[in-house]
């Protein structure tokens, strides 16, 4: 593997990537991090700013994409339903998925 410069900028970008999403869907954090840690020379600084970043995305993988979702995560009627031309969010409801499109439409790949 290529040597990287690691920066928390290029840990956000990768973890953008699909394959991440599904990653992390299926992994904890903690091996997450130390995949990192074996595949990239992670500096401790930036390792603990990329695993706030990855719980920020755990924490959206399990949660209602819409930022302004009236429900509490665990009270979701219909449990989540992801979007259906990315399949990378998921949103409780259509009407969440609605009010997240403006902002999602930016990242939505086809
Ligand atoms: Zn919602
Ligand atoms: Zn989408």
């Amino acid at each position: 593997m290529a040597s990287v410069t690691l920066t928390v900028g290029n840990i956000e970008q990768m973890l953008e990537q699909p394959q991440w999403h599904s990653l992390l869907s299926k992994a904890l954090e903690t091996s997450i991090i130390s995949t990192l840690q074996a595949k990239i020379d992670c500096r401790e600084q930036v390792l603990d700013q990329c695993q706030k970043k990855i719980e920020h995305l755990v924490a959206r993988i399990n949660l209602c994409a819409n930022d302004d979702c009236p429900n509490l995560p665990g009270s979701y009627k219909h449990g989540l339903r992801k979007c259906a031309r990315c399949w990378v969010v998921a949103y409780c409801s259509k009407s969440c998925q609605i009010t997240d499109w403006s902002v999602h439409k930016l990242v939505c790949k086809k």
